[in-house]
């Protein structure tokens, strides 16, 4: 399939290029140093890719470590509800061990370090999901990690912090500045300068220099050929519509990728948050503008100075100021459409699907919810399939504490 003067059938071989480039975004944007390490990681990374060895390895740990391939369910009681007769599915990565979708890239990142023969991964934590993926890859294969996490986040999220303790990880307390996501992300960049003969940087998701954009989603497109396959042997047909939320954008490419040289509808669902006015949402496809930040040239969120703007979504997860540079080029190109979902709606998806369903979403993954039920409103007919990316546990404290039981 053609889209613009971009060819889907080869579309992999393509894109990135081999600087990491996806039309104009992407990139490597690091200081000199910090290049040498991105060098030596894409190199690693396009040797082992191709190798049987890697391939194999990382195929047995899903089956046998990580539980995939995960189903497709069929929401047969809310699409009845809906009533248009437009049929839901959904992709359970809240089924892959640990939870979320995550855990598919932390996998492939840390076998890439023991590859590489490096004893330590290090990265950073907002909420406590990476840290927690990526210290439990770092167990499994009996290499070091430590994580860096600001105070002020240590406090909010003692339940991922007990986690990644128990899997025996080493949490970094960052103290400086407002100590949250930020000054954590300067504090593991510092480490791993002094540090990169031993250690790997582990990002986690879509986003950063070359190779991370195109690794993570290799790692992640696992969910999108298993779902494809799933799909038509189902239901004989691809989906109509295929839906995600976009964070940064991992799970969301992901799924997409399997489905890009398809005739299928895609959406990327980013946070409105409480509304269109800086700071109260993370929207920043649909609001942002072009420009560069954390090492990559995408679509951003900018605030007056041209720094990355303030973020806010109920969804932790989702608030990042950017996405990853393979959404800035399919958004450009059209081939993903991007659009919104806040809070409020967010939340009567988290209760609607728990209800309906049995199956309670994270706060990320009700935002794709939400919108595939409107969707499936306006339709009329059809099949929409949605990228569960995690289950909601983490999330219940929080939404009964605030919202109460809708
Ligand atoms: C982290 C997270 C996301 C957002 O990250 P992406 O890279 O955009 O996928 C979405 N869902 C869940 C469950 C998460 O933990």
């Amino acid at each position: 399939m053609k889209f613009k003067d971009v060819e889907f059938k080869t579309y992999f071989k393509n894109y990135p290029d081999s600087d990491g480039y996806f039309g104009k975004y992407g990139g490597c944007y690091v200081p000199r140093e910090l290049k040498t390490a991105m060098d030596e990681i894409a190199d690693a990374y396009y040797t082992i890719c191709k190798s049987r060895k890697f391939i194999n390895e990382l195929r047995r740990i899903r089956t046998e470590f990580q539980g995939r391939p995960t189903p497709i369910s069929h929401l047969e009681r809310l699409s009845d509800k809906i009533g248009t007769g437009v049929q839901l599915y959904v992709k359970r990565e809240d089924l892959n061990h640990t939870g979320a979708h995550k855990l598919n890239h932390c996998m492939g990142e840390v076998l890439l370090a023991k590859f590489m023969g490096k004893k330590k991964v290090i990265a950073e934590t907002g909420a406590g999901q990476h840290g927690v993926a990526l210290a439990t890859a770092a167990a499994y294969f009996g290499l070091e990690c430590d994580i860096y996490m600001g105070s002020v986040d240590i406090k909010k999220q003692a339940p991922n912090v007990a986690r990644m303790k128990i899997l025996g990880a080493n949490v970094v307390e960052v103290t400086d500045g407002l100590a949250t996501l930020k000054e954590a992300v300067d504090a593991a960049f510092a480490a791993y300068v002094k540090d990169y003969k031993d250690t790997i940087y582990c990002i986690g998701s879509v986003v950063g220099p070359h190779p991370f954009p195109l690794m993570v989603r290799d790692f992640q497109a696992v969910v999108g050929v298993e779902a494809r396959e799933q799909f038509i042997s189902m239901t004989g047909e691809l989906p109509d519509a295929v839906v995600a939320c976009v964070g940064g954008g991992s799970n969301s490419m992901g799924i997409f990728s399997g489905f890009l040289n398809d005739p299928v509808d895609i959406y990327g669902i980013e946070p409105l948050g409480i509304g269109t006015k800086m700071g109260d949402h993370a929207a920043s496809l649909t609001y942002g503008e072009e420009g560069i930040m954390h090492g990559f040239n995408s679509i951003m969120l900018k605030d007056e100075k041209g720094e990355p703007a303030p973020v806010y979504s109920v969804a932790s997860g989702l608030d990042y100021p950017s996405s990853g540079p393979e959404h800035a080029f399919l958004h450009d190109l059209g081939r993903v459409k991007y659009d919104v979902i806040g809070d409020e709606e967010t939340i009567d998806a988290f209760f609607e699907l728990s209800r309906m369903e049995g199956i309670i979403p994270a706060l990320e993954s009700a935002h794709a919810v939400a919108y595939g039920m409107k969707l499936a409103k306006a339709m009329g007919k059809g099949s929409i399939l949605i990228n569960l990316s995690g289950r909601g546990d983490k999330d219940m404290d929080y939404v009964i504490e605030k919202y109460g039981i809708r």
